[in-house]
């Protein structure tokens, strides 16, 4: 927001790109989850093009991204977030959008030192080569830091009007953001998708192990931000709603998975991931039980609908706490 603010202030045309990877933690479970309620139902990207009044193009990259997660040349961060190759792949996709449409140079809000794998003074410059961007991408936040882009060289924009932010801290742009009169804007936070999310990775991991590949689709990636995973057996997993908005998401994905839900007593709706046979399925309405308000109830009335069509009821004890190893929560 403040990169584009700089320069869209020296009367250049800016207009926004946003790019869909299908890890993007912002609108998507903030507007199913109840407890996310108080966060905005909002996508940002668009809210900060129509705070800026510029366009905004939001570009679906989820096949092209499945290698910059799968196959990272830079290997990942702490967790499966693979930012470094991102931030190349996101640029290169920005640089060629740029070219068919006509536009002279690329801006992002990366500043010197303010995240510890792809904005270090030596990274800077792996992200401008290995885009194809090079001298054609500007940082304003810290373009007083770094040599001088073909836009401040050409004089498209003054450089003497850019910043020379560095590091973590955030106080400078803040400093800016007030003098540009922004009074509301996305809090800095750890990193901008799921990737960085320790839990997520662990789900994420978890899926690639038991398939045998590394490969992915949209809807595992989604069902993986959603609901209590709990994996008994190597054979299946279970996909547990934990509230009302939860539930009435995995209600869309239902018809693909063997699903299960309790009858006698309320509770959600559970979907099972993988093949079982009788006795799992025994074990998984045990657990469905366990997760419905029949919790301490000697028996628990549970709907079973196969992946086949196939439905039938089966009476269970609910499986005690202690019944559960904490190794089973992914
Ligand atoms: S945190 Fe940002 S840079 Fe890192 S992988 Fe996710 S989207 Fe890419």
């Amino acid at each position: 927001m403040l990169a584009a603010k700089a320069v869209l202030e020296q009367g250049v045309h800016v207009e926004g790109i946003n790019f869909f990877t299908g890890f993007c933690v912002e609108g998507h479970t903030h507007a199913i989850r109840h407890k996310d309620r108080a966060k905005p139902k909002r996508n940002n990207a668009l809210w900060v093009a129509e705070q800026l009044g510029i366009k905004l193009h939001i570009i679906d990259v989820v096949e092209e991204y499945k290698d910059v997660v799968i196959n990272p040349k830079h290997g990942y961060g702490a967790n499966l977030n693979p930012c470094l190759d991102c931030k190349g792949f996101m640029v290169r996709q920005a640089y060629q959008w740029l070219q068919e449409n006509d536009f002279d140079f690329i801006i992002t809000g990366e500043v010197v030192g303010q995240r510890p794998m792809s904005q270090r003074r030596d990274t800077l410059p792996v992200v401008a080569r290995e885009s194809g961007a090079g001298d054609r991408l500007l940082r304003p936040l810290c373009a007083k830091l770094l040599s001088p882009t073909l836009p401040e060289r050409e004089g498209w924009v003054d450089r003497d009007q850019l910043m020379s932010f560095n590091g973590r801290s955030r106080k400078p742009q803040m400093t800016l953001a007030a003098s540009f009169g922004i009074t509301e804007y996305a809090q800095p936070a750890g990193g901008c998708c799921f990737l960085t999310d320790p839990n997520y990775t662990q789900k994420l991991e978890d899926l690639w192990r038991t398939r045998g590949d590394r490969r992915y689709e949209l809807d595992d990636i989604m069902l993986l931000k959603i609901g209590r995973h709990l994996r008994p057996r190597a054979n299946f997993k279970l996909v547990v709603g934990r509230e009302e908005g939860e539930n009435n998401f995995l209600e869309g994905y239902r018809h693909r998975f063997t699903h299960l839900r309790p009858l006698s007593h309320k509770g959600p709706l559970v979907l099972l991931d993988g093949t079982a046979d009788a006795e799992d399925l025994r074990l998984a309405a045990q657990l469905a039980a366990r997760f419905s308000q029949g919790r301490d109830a000697p028996e628990v009335n549970i709907g079973i609908t196969r992946h086949d069509g196939h439905s039938y009821e089966l009476s269970v004890p609910p499986l005690s706490h202690e019944e559960i190893p904490q190794e089973w929560y992914l």
